[in-house]
């Protein structure tokens, strides 16, 4: 054993000597003094209005179209628009509908992949964490708003592991250099517990804290588009590209645009541009199949889900990672937005634009992280809030012979016909990938720029300019808004959360003044959903509830509560009639039921045995048969509403039909025993957290118990 120990020890030191020198010898870091002065001014372009985007996109001749605006179409927007090219995008759904919003949001080099880098002495894996390593950076300096840097614990299990996790870690640390977020150290087990105290302590013997970046995908995504549209650019959602255009020039076939649909409206029309960039994510090859049917398919698409847990499953300050689980998996809980976000899978899938996450894959993902936690935390299906798929573009390069590999980094890829694909990669080095994807078009399609190199690095997006960690106090004392209201408006916006907060309405209360809650649980105001109206670009309900703002990755119950609240107010900002507001609710209910486990967790009930003893279904029929006073057999909402009044609750008709809504399983508008039953089972079994129902129905009984009490005692005094 202790020879083991050496060994592990003189072989950790070694590579660690080596990549020390090797980083030192490979050091190509880009110093922030470099970056571009324009970069840290604002832009002074307004924002065009989606209608105003549409009709350039039909008028004008671009230099490029981008097709995708996930996080790689937006960075090449932003990447061409900035080198003074005339720039259009489309996007078939909405900016993030794809696989960026539904990452797990961290902004980092791949521990991991640094590990196999050195394990198997390969330099192209280590110049992709270095690679990376130097775009985290990038975003962090970019957006502070929208990220920050992240404390994530490695727990370790046995003594051995130490100086091994350690060294590596430290080595994450030396590759990154200069741009490192913050030095990584070491932790006793006593102080790992205090950190993290949900952690289990047996058989731990201490842990390693590193530092990634953390960020608000989405709106990352948006800013960075909202930022091209800033420096020039044409981006449109909602527009679909249904065909390709080619031409013939000096006897060769290429590229010249695109017929496209506008999805709001129905109308088909084309869009001409000297150079097409197929920036589709997973889709890529639909897109590469318009230029040449006959093109082999380069992308396996393959699902993550993620689900969503309370905040209490992880510090609000550390995430938690285990690089090598026993079998060889990657598990991690994260804070996020005050709640915790656990993943992940990796499953090959079928090409969707709708992911479902399956039953299986949450179960899987709870029976992982129970491993992690201690005894006061019982890991229960019914925390699960939200759960979310998203399917990673694997691709393999056909700029290599060997096309079955899948590349283990992006691919920039020229076609005959000059379409330029891009794909692969994470959302970390979305700032480079554009940058390649633009030299490669200029190149391919011979554009002249105004500025030859791309002009992205340091470059700051929409709401960097003014933000300071502390700004929100001003939003709070210049605006009377709810400081955690006004914290959440400033991480969103960054300084365009004035803007934000000009369009609150009054609360008609002492304090807050203005910022009319969504949800009374969350800090999501009116005023966001008429600014993602007027100023993002949001044109559906569930651009709002999952973009705009993240509260159906959130909890996804929350979501379908603030709902109607939300496409009252969209009704009012985009002219919607009653029938328009109807088909809006039914779509986002569709999108919360399927693709963020809403139905998941109804459904995995219902299919529950009843596992109540004699004794516990004897106290809840007593329960039911005392709400059910006329003895119909069933609870209508008229009995709750009594129940509700003798606990002394005001409660409005729309809460009372919420409670229904959480136990009426079949939807029948009543209660019958066997779903009653059935939610206390659920309950037990940790399948629901918490009912409000269920609480009512203890209470009611606690409320006859002491009127019985009253009677007898009445009756036997007056026959005294
Ligand atoms: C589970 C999971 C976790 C991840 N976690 C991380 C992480 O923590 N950190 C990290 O750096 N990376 C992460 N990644 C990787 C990262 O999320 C992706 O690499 C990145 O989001 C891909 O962006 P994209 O723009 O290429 O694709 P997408 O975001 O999918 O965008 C492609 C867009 O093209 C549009 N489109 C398709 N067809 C058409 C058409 N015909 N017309 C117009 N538009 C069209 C789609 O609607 C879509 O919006 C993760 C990936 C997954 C799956």
């Amino acid at each position: 054993m202790a020879t083991y120990f050496r060994r592990v020890i003189i072989g950790t030191v070694a590579i660690g000597s080596g990549v020390y020198v090797v980083s030192s010898l490979t050091n190509d870091e880009k110093p922030w003094a470099q970056v571009h002065a324009a970069s840290q001014c604002r832009p002074k372009r307004p924002l065009p209005s989606r209608d105003e985007q549409i009709a350039s996109l039909q008028k004008e001749k671009f230099d490029i179209l981008i097709i995708g605006g996930g996080a790689t179409g937006a960075g090449c927007a932003l990447d061409a628009a900035t080198r003074g090219l005339k720039t259009a995008l489309v996007e078939a759904d909405d900016f993030a509908s794809g696989t960026s919003s539904r990452s797990t949001k961290l902004i980092h080099g791949g521990v991991r992949y640094l590990q196999k880098a050195i394990m198997q002495a390969d330099v192209e894996q280590y110049r992709m964490v270095k690679e990376a390593l130097r775009e985290r950076a990038n975003m962090l300096e970019s957006a502070p708003h929208l990220t920050r840097p992240l404390p994530i614990m490695l727990p370790v299990y046995t003594w051995w592991q130490v100086p091994y996790y350690w060294v590596g870690i430290k080595m994450y640390d030396i590759v990154a250099g200069s741009k490192t977020v913050r030095n990584s150290y070491l932790l006793s087990k006593r102080r790992a517990l205090e950190l993290f105290p949900m952690l289990k302590g047996e058989k731990l013997r201490g842990a390693i804290v590193y530092y990634d970046g953390q960020q608000d995908d989405a709106r990352m995504n948006l800013a960075v588009a909202l930022t091209a549209t800033r420096y020039g650019a044409t981006i449109a959602n909602h527009v679909q590209v249904l065909s390709l255009h080619h031409k013939t020039e000096n006897g060769k076939r290429i590229v010249a645009g695109a017929r496209v649909r506008d999805e709001m409206t129905g109308k088909v029309f084309d869009v001409c541009a000297k150079c097409v960039i197929n920036a589709t994510g997973p889709f890529t090859d639909s897109i590469r199949k318009m230029d040449d049917v006959k093109v082999k398919e380069i992308c396996s698409p393959s699902s993550g889900v993620h689900i969503v847990l309370p905040g209490y499953y992880s510090p609000d300050q550390m995430g938690l990672l285990d690089p090598q689980t026993s079998d060889g998996r990657v598990i991690f809980f994260l804070p996020w937005q005050k709640h915790t976000i656990a993943g992940t899978t990796d499953m090959p899938c079928e090409l969707t634009h709708n992911p479902k996450p399956t039953e299986e894959e949450i179960l899987f993902i709870l029976a992982e992280i129970k491993h992690y936690l201690n005894c006061d935390v019982e890991v229960r299906r019914g925390d699960v809030l939200s759960a979310w798929s998203g399917i990673r573009p694997l691709v393999s390069d056909p700029n290599k012979a060997d096309t079955q590999s899948l590349a283990r980094n992006h691919i920039v890829h020229v076609s005959d016909s000059k379409l330029v694909t891009i794909a692969g990669g994470k959302w970390t080095t979305y700032r480079e990938m554009a940058e390649q994807t633009i030299d490669a078009a200029i190149e391919a399609c011979q554009l002249k720029p105004v500025q030859n190199t791309s002009q992205t690095w340091g470059l700051q997006v929409e709401g960097a300019h003014g933000w300071t960690p502390t700004m929100y106090i001003r939003l709070v004392q210049d605006f009377g808004l709810e400081s955690e209201v006004a914290q959440n408006l400033a991480n969103a916006y960054g300084d365009r959360a004035f803007s934000v907060a000009k369009l609150a309405q009054l609360t008609g209360k002492r304090w807050p003044i203005i910022g009319c809650k969504l949800h009374p649980e969350y800090p999501y105001i009116d005023a966001e959903v008429r600014y993602a109206c007027q100023k993002e670009y949001a044109r559906t309900a569930i651009d709002v509830i999952a973009r705009r703002l993240r509260l159906a990755f959130l909890n996804s119950e929350a979501a379908q509560e603030a709902l109607p609240g939300i496409v009252d107010i969209m009704a009012e900002e985009l002219n919607w009639n009653e029938e328009e507001k109807k088909k809006q609710i039914s779509l986002a209910s569709v999108f919360l039921q399927e693709e963020m486990g809403h139905k998941m967790n109804k459904v995995s009930r219902e299919k529950l045995p009843i596992n109540l003893s004699a004794d516990e279904v004897q106290t809840y029929i007593k329960r039911f048969q005392i709400i059910d006073k006329e003895k119909k057999g069933y609870i209508s909402i008229n009995d709750i509403r009594r129940s509700l009044k003798h606990s002394g609750d005001e409660v409005s008709g729309e809460q009372i039909h919420e409670i229904l809504k959480e136990i009426d399983t079949n939807m029948n508008g009543q209660v019958e025993l066997d779903e009653y039953l059935q939610m206390m089972s659920a309950i037990k079994s940790g399948h629901v957290a918490y009912s409000r129902f269920a609480r009512m129905a203890e209470m009611e009984e606690a409320h006859y118990e002491k009127i019985k009490k009253k009677i007898t005692v009445e009756r036997s005094g007056g026959g005294l």
